[in-house]
């Protein structure tokens, strides 16, 4: 699992950021796969305020309570309405370009550290990893690491917010048979590369998960998973509470 940050110049989605903050606008945020087309995400997108968010995202918001970790948290929108909602957060990223952005948008805890690195241990109550945030889980087998990070970073009985989607519909003929190859790995394992004008970020593992088996790696690893809410296209919000 990657526990390092990201360096300026191999940081896509930080230069939009950042482009977006100093000039109020970008060019094309680009996305790659080998497993889809190419695709896009428009740097509004990315400081949307809480009446633009999913209904997901804003159901995550006003659950959490204590003080919380906005994890992953790009151009700092999440943490700023939970400012705005007069409620305590620290925000993390591997963007240095994002990570001086949110402290120009007024996130006064902000800082640019990954959630892996072992020296990261401060307590939190709740912790929020939205816009598919499982994604920076990677791949199912990086799933108990993730789980010890939660352990060391929750208070007891704390628990994540977070959002994902199953992405079964891709590999779904139109008659409900599934297309996916049981010999290869979990089908919400995607590997993305982005990139914002000459700056080409390296290739990353993002985890999509299905809310089942999200369940029984939680169960495996000491957490509850309670289905919160679902979205509109196989999208969903998820609580994990650590059983202790
Ligand atoms: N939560 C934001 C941004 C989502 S994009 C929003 O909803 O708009 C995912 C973000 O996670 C990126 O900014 C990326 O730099 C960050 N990230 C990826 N891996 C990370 C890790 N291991 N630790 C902390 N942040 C990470």
């Amino acid at each position: 699992m990657n526990t390092g940050l990201l360096s300026p110049h191999k940081d896509p989605m930080g230069a939009a950021i950042a482009d977006y903050f100093t000039k109020g606008r970008a060019a094309k945020l680009r996305v790659f796969s080998s497993q889809f087309d190419e695709d896009e995400i428009p740097a509004e997108q990315l400081f949307r305020t809480f009446d633009e968010m999913p209904v997901l995202e804003q159901e995550a918001l006003r659950r959490a309570t204590g003080k919380i970790l906005d994890c992953g948290a790009g151009s700092g929108c999440h943490a700023l309405a939970l400012q705005d909602m007069g409620k305590q957060v620290e925000a993390i990223d591997i963007s240095p370009l994002s990570v001086e952005t949110m402290q120009k948008r007024g996130v006064r805890q902000a800082y640019c550290v990954n959630l892996f690195d072992e020296h990261y241990l401060q307590k939190f109550d709740t912790i929020l990893m939205l816009m598919n945030g499982s994604g920076i889980i990677g791949k199912l087998e990086n799933m108990s690491a993730f789980f010890a990070k939660m352990k060391q970073l929750l208070n007891p009985g704390g628990c994540i917010y977070m959002d994902s989607s199953d992405l079964r519909y891709l590999f779904e003929d139109e008659d409900g048979s599934f297309l996916i190859d049981l010999a290869g790995g979990y089908y919400g394992e995607i590997d993305f590369r982005m990139q914002y004008k000459q700056v080409k970020g390296d290739t990353f593992d993002w985890l999509y998960i299905d809310f089942q088996t999200l369940s029984y790696y939680a169960s495996e690893n000491g957490f509850r998973a309670e289905l919160v809410k679902e979205g509109e296209h196989y999208d969903y919000l998820a609580c994990l509470r650590w059983d202790v």
